[in-house]
Order: structure tokens, then C-alpha cells, then sequence
């Protein structure tokens, strides 16, 4: 069901072979269709772990775009388990892609305010707190056993790196990459894309759950005004990038990634001769979002 390793491409831009860098791609976006990239690496154990302690209902938390809480949905009901989720913020009025597939695949939607939405464990107890079948996911999947799962992806590498790129939200996809590349004894820098502005409290949060690791580099000018945030700039690069490759990035996470990379590279920050590995972490519904402001 599901396409491990998944499959690595060389990109072939003029702005890189100019300078002799060599860019490549790990297409963790066609894991699954729906359960794609870094969602798919950070759910796996926590699901494994749910079965074990035999607890059927899965219970997480996310804005009214998450791509984990889809992923999850779509999980929940390929492996049987049942799935609420925590939505931040009144129900929109009209129903959006993301939030259609979640109901599609079965998933409870809970709308909560803003407010009540900041303490998840106190909204988890309330409602499920004596459900000893409930399991409490954290927004975004974060988790131990999400770094774990993430961590993995540097076994499927079939050479060495300068560089592996990826977008960095909560910084867990990051972390656990950074973790298995410490791990495995790789010389490779591991460069997170942070797409929230003010974005360094993460390297807090990434101490946290990897602790003691000195293989990572968070770059924060890139997040296009913020999370959800997006510039006409950024739809022309999405768009061009399509017509140029003939795959899909978001605008959230992955177009923000990519455009950063192009961007570092027309700076002259890579080494001539650098092999640098960018990893699609999936996420092209929320492009579906984006029709009218995309004026093609
Ligand atoms: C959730 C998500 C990320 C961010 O992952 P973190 O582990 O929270 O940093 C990156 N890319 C896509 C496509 C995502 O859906």
C-alpha cells in the first residue's frame, strides 16, 4: 500500500548546473496519495503503538487545512481505527478540500474556538479522558515516535549528500532526519525551510525532541510572510515549477522549501560541485485552496 523507499529524481535547472550543483528530490509526496510524505514517516509508529496498546480511537488536533489531520482520517480508516479531530476555529461556511476528505474518510470534526483550542490536553480529557481506548495525538503528529519514523528515511539513501532540504513546521520531519543521519555516521547537513515567521523558538523545540544533535541548520527568511501566509511570487514558482518538472508543490510547505533552495542558490551559499537532496514532504491539497488566487 505503500511506495518505500520512495523514489529519488535528479532535477535539471540551469540556475544549479550552472554552478555545478547537483539537485535531487525525494519523492516522499508519492508514498501515498493521500497519506503523503513526512505524514505517512510520522504516523507509522504512532499507529503501530496505538494497535499494540489496543487503543481503536485516535484523537489529534489541527487547523482547517492540516494535512496530518487528512492523513490521519485516511489511516484511521485503512487500518480501522476510529478518529476525531480538534478544529481550530468556528466551521468555516463553506466546507474546504481538506476538511471534505477528512469526513469522507470517516473522521469526527470538532470545531473549538481559538481559544479553548490552546490547551489540547485539558480539550482531549474532557471529552475522552476516561476512554482508556482514546489515544491523544499531538497537532501535526509530533512525537517521539515521529522522529523515529522521519529517522528512517536516511537508510533509503543511496549515497551520500552535502545537504538534505526539507520544510520545517513543528521541526519534527527535520529533527528525525538529522537524528538518523547522526546515527548512521553521515557527513550531511540536515536544512529545515522554517514557513513560520519568528521561527528560531524552534530550535528550542527540535533540542527538545533530538537532543544534543549538531547536524541541522534552520533558515528563517524564507516563510513568505508566515504560516498560511503565501505572495503572488510564490503561486508564479509553484506554477513554474509544474511546467518545468511536471510535480506539484504547496504553498505552504513545499513551494515555500523549493523557492528557499532557488533562492540560496542565486546567493551563492552552496559549495560549486555540491549534491544537495530536497525532500517533497507532500501536501499538494492545499494547492486546491489556492484556484482564484493562481490566475493562470
Ligand atoms: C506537515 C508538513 C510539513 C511540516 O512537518 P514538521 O514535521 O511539522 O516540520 C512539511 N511539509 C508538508 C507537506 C507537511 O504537510
Amino acid at each position: 500500500m505503500f511506495q518505500i523507499p520512495s523514489p529519488i529524481t535528479q532535477l535539471h535547472f540551469p540556475l544549479f548546473e550552472k554552478s555545478e550543483l547537483k539537485l535531487f528530490l525525494k519523492r516522499d509526496d508519492l508514498i501515498h496519495p493521500i497519506i503523503s510524505g513526512n505524514k505517512w514517516r510520522k504516523l507509522k509508529y504512532v499507529l503501530e503503538d496505538a494497535e499494540k496498546k489496543g487503543q481503536k480511537h485516535l484523537v489529534s488536533f489541527g487547523g482547517a487545512y492540516s494535512n496530518h489531520l487528512l492523513a490521519l482520517a485516511c489511516a484511521g480508516a485503512a487500518y480501522r481505527f476510529r478518529t476525531t479531530a480538534f478544529v481550530r476555529g468556528e466551521k468555516p461556511e463553506k466546507s474546504n478540500p481538506t476538511l471534505f476528505l477528512c469526513s469522507l474518510f470517516g473522521m469526527e470534526l470538532l470545531y473549538v474556538s481559538r481559544e479553548s483550542y490552546k490547551n489540547k490536553q485539558q480539550l482531549f480529557s474532557d471529552r475522552f479522558g476516561n476512554m482508556r481506548e482514546c489515544r491523544f495525538i499531538d497537532e501535526g503528529g509530533t512525537s517521539l515516535h515521529a522522529v523515529q519514523g522521519c529517522a528512517e528515511m536516511i537508510a533509503e539513501l543511496p549515497e551520500e549528500y552535502d545537504s538534505i532540504f526539507c520544510a520545517a513546521g513543528t521541526g519534527t520531519t527535520m529533527a528525525g532526519i538529522a537524528k538518523g543521519a547522526s546515527v548512521s555516521g553521515s557527513k550531511c547537513v540536515i536544512e529545515g525551510i522554517a514557513v513560520l515567521k519568528d521561527a528560531s523558538f524552534l530550535e528550542a523545540e527540535v533540542e527538545k525532541i533530538a537532543p544534543g544533535l549538531r547536524n541541522w541548520k534552520l533558515h528563517t527568511d524564507f516563510h513568505e510572510g508566515g504560516y498560511a501566509k503565501c505572495s503572488a511570487d510564490l503561486l508564479a514558482f509553484i506554477r513554474d515549477f509544474a511546467r518545468n518538472t511536471g510535480i506539484l508543490l504547496d504553498q505552504v510547505y513545499t513551494g515555500k522549501m523549493l523557492k528557499g533552495l532557488f533562492t540560496l542558490a542565486e546567493q551563492d551559499y552552496f559549495k560549486s560541485g555540491s549534491r544537495i537532496l530536497a525532500v517533497h514532504t507532500g501536501g499538494w491539497t492545499g494547492l486546491l485552496s489556492q484556484q482564484e488566487q493562481m490566475m493562470l
